[in-house]
């Protein structure tokens, strides 16, 4: 986005009242857009693409929590932020607000100055985002890094680790039978199980120097500096089993589905002259051998 160009955030309240303070609020900074039913608010974010949305929970014709559900199942639309704004003070309300996809939760009668930091905070991050996109860094579907900020990765990684004598793992990843998903539920529901099992790799990625990457199609890495075989397998096996028992609810909500991956493990310490290339192979036959002996398994051979 250029730089004299605004952020658009849409505030959405059946109460007119309002949507003209949320106006007020954060119209010397922003674009705002208003909408006054859940119905008005989805034509908004077709026709415009807000950056973010404020969204009232409690409107006539549609809840605030329908519209996120709505907004959450659509590809176009599910990485819009959500701000829920609202007279619900319930804890309960709450969670369901963030097991909705919501970023961010604020109850009424709310302070001016909150509102507008806790806006600010998230198109900071929307900003950041689209700042890494833009570099091409990040794989857009799932949100984690693609193969080609991993390669730079794995280069400087595995140079560190030839300087400093250290162990270095990678856990190559592959969805199992992952044809027979696409096929049984359809390529978008394909899709969310990508994101699904990327962000389990994301949290298993718990250091700032580990990487978790989509390196193509259904397959995945999760590169572990500093770590020893011994480490490198209890992530792994943490991985599989949280892949194995997540359930994933189809969009229409009718079904809930599963699926399982097969891991391979290397680890090495590398010594001057050896190539990260000939990790990465170990790594693809160590997954090979996972799926040929029955998938839903880590294997690492004598690595
Ligand atoms: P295996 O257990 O041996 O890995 O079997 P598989 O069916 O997972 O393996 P195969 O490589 O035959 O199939 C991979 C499938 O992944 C085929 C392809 O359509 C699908 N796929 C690749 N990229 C994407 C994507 O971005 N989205 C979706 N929905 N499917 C994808
Ligand atoms: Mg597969
Ligand atoms: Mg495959």
């Amino acid at each position: 986005m250029a730089a004299d160009q605004k952020y658009i955030i849409l505030a959405v309240d059946d109460e007119r009242s309002n949507l003209v303070v949320l106006n007020k609020i954060l119209s010397r900074e922003f674009d705002v857009l208003t909408a006054k039913s859940g119905g008005e608010a989805l034509t908004r974010v077709a026709d415009d693409r807000p950056d973010l949305i404020l969204l009232d929970i409690i409107m006539p014709d549609m809840s605030g929590f329908d519209v996120l559900a709505k907004l959450k199942s659509s590809q176009e639309t599910r990485n819009i932020p959500v701000i829920i704004i609202t007279g619900l003070s319930g804890e309960e309300d709450e969670e369901r607000g963030f097991l909705l996809g919501a970023v961010d939760y604020i109850t009424k009668p709310f302070k001016n100055a909150i509102v507008l930091a806790r806006v600010r905070t998230h198109i900071q991050i929307v900003h950041q985002i689209r700042t890494i996109e833009r570099l091409g860094l990040i794989d857009p579907l799932t949100d984690i890094a693609n193969r080609r900020s991993f390669d730079d990765r794995m280069e400087i990684e595995w140079r560190r680790s030839i300087r400093e004598n250290k162990p270095i793992s990678f856990l190559m990843m592959d969805v199992d039978k992952f044809k027979n998903y696409n096929d049984t539920y359809g390529h978008p529901q394909g899709d969310t199980l990508l994101k699904t099992v990327a962000g389990i790799f994301a949290s298993a990625a718990r250091r700032p120097t580990d990487m978790a990457a989509r390196l193509g199609g259904e397959e995945f890495g999760v590169l572990l500096p500093d770590t020893d075989l011994e480490s490198a397998l209890v992530i792994a096996e943490t991985i599989r089993s949280n892949v194995e028992s997540r359930r994933v609810p189809t969009v229409d909500g009718k079904t809930v589905t599963s699926a399982t991956i097969s891991i391979g493990v290397v680890t090495a310490t590398p010594k001057d002259g050896d190539l990260a290339k000939d990790f990465l192979t170990k790594a693809d036959q160590n997954l090979y051998t996972a799926k040929n002996t029955g998938r839903n398994r880590v294997f690492s051979g004598d690595s």
